[in-house]
């Protein structure tokens, strides 16, 4: 693609060229921000180009991707993105919210946001000709890869910690990835891939390491972008945008697509991003907090498998997408992820712990005034609620077991 320009070093800020580098910068370790040539692509596309399209997935966006079109018509590579959001008129009333919408990113085709970043990698894999990529996961990074990888027949390799949900690691399997679990915990799996990836020549995927992830990730902003902020009135309020921060790629590549729509005099009015960890792994609300862009590791150990994290890797960005754009950090405990998914499954919703996450948030972000009934809400549930039942049966009680009687039946209704 003529107008992917290379990479910009979020910290230093450094120009590099897309020959130069794979990953992060040399000099600082900074995550690289992909440049493209906006006025070559203004001048090409306007607006109506890209709403017009009739391919529903985030390959509708491929004008404003640094890759190539990866080809695999007919398979899940070519669905990724394109997922609904609802709007619940249930929870608009119990939450008093004139405008609300719930991006359902468990309608991917591996389930989770994570498809987005992977769909794209695997795209860029197949340009540069690698044999085989390799990610580190807590489930969804890695079930995204296989899934992907195995729709075009590329190999891919997964660290996993060997605690991750056996829904995640089931579907790793099933897609038919070389998985390894590692007796440890999501970072020391990072540390691994790389060194692996380095020893072997391996491609390698991981999540705030690899640039092109934000890449993919920003398709989900682009989508709210059409399906929400296109469709407000011009005197609205500016949405405001609710997602759950592990490393802090998700919320960085949402970020990062709205500034691409930006750059392109595409957006209206930038929304304001709310970021949501657990209280139990917060090192990036902690940085918000601080006031400063200085990450401090923390020891992670929330039920939100998926945003458990001791070093986030993406945590700059992830601290700026909520203080650049008006937004905030705001944390919660386990018990309020949990209640996240029995409210959020009473609107037909099912989300795993980190995607109730958001949703818990903004609950928080209501009671304390965060939030008024005037803005105009989107919650990003990143991860279906199949992926761990284990912590969804948390949220509610057991179904009972009756014998096959009308008599056992009466007796249990009490009538
Ligand atoms: C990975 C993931 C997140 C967090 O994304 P980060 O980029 O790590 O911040 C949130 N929810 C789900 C379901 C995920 O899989
Ligand atoms: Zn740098």
């Amino acid at each position: 693609m003529k107008e992917f320009l290379g990479y910009r070093c979020s910290l230093c800020g450094t120009e590099y060229t897309a020959e130069q580098l794979t990953y992060t910068c040399p000099k600082d370790g900074g995550n690289l921000d992909v440049i493209l040539d906006y006025d070559e692509i203004k001048k090409k596309y306007q607006i109506e180009d890209i709403i017009s399209r009739d391919d529903p997935s985030l390959w509708r966006y491929l004008p404003l991707l640094p890759v190539k079109d990866p080809g695999g018509e007919g398979t899940p590579l070519r669905m990724a993105g394109g997922t609904p959001v609802y709007s619940p008129p249930l929870l608009k009333k119990k939450l008093g919210l004139k405008n609300l919408w719930i991006k359902d990113e468990g309608r991917n085709p591996s389930a989770s946001f994570k498809d987005r970043a992977s769909s794209v990698v695997v795209a860029r894999a197949r340009e540069i000709k690698s044999e085989v990529v390799v990610t580190a996961s807590t489930g969804n990074a890695g079930a995204a890869l296989a899934c992907m990888s195995a729709a075009v027949g590329q190999k891919s390799v997964i660290f996993a910690p060997r605690t991750a949900p056996a829904a995640k690691v089931a579907q790793l399997i099933v897609f038919g990835a070389q998985v390894i679990l590692v007796d440890g915990n999501y970072d020391s799996a990072f540390d691994l891939t790389i060194e692996a990836s380095q020893e072997f020549g391996w491609y390698c995927r991981n999540t705030g390491y690899n640039p092109f992830t934000a890449e993919g990730k920003k398709t989900g902003g682009f989508e709210i972008w059409e399906q929400v902020l296109l469709k407000l009135d011009e005197d609205s309020c500016p949405a405001c945008i609710f997602v759950s921060v592990g490393d802090g790629n998700i919320i960085s590549g949402i970020h990062k697509g709205l500034k691409d729509l930006q750059r392109l005099g595409w957006l209206r009015q930038m929304p304001r991003i709310f970021g949501i960890q657990s209280e139990k792994s917060a090192a990036i609300a902690n940085t918000f907090f601080a006031g400063n862009e200085i990450i401090v590791p923390i020891s992670a150990t929330t039920i939100a498998d998926s945003i458990s994290v001791d070093l986030p890797r993406d945590g700059v960005r992830a601290v700026r997408a909520a203080r650049e754009t008006g937004g905030a950090y705001i944390t919660v405990s386990d018990e309020e992820i949990i209640t996240g998914i029995a409210e959020l499954g009473k609107v037909g919703i099912f989300a795993e712990p980190a995607g109730s996450t958001a949703y818990a948030g903004l609950v928080k972000a209501i009671e304390t005034k965060l939030i008024n009934e005037n803005d105009p809400v989107v919650v990003i549930n990143t991860g279906n609620g199949l992926k761990d039942i284990k912590s969804a049966m948390q949220a509610v009680n057991p179904a009972p077991v009756i014998e096959p009687t009308m008599k056992a039946l009466m007796k249990h209704l009490g009538k």
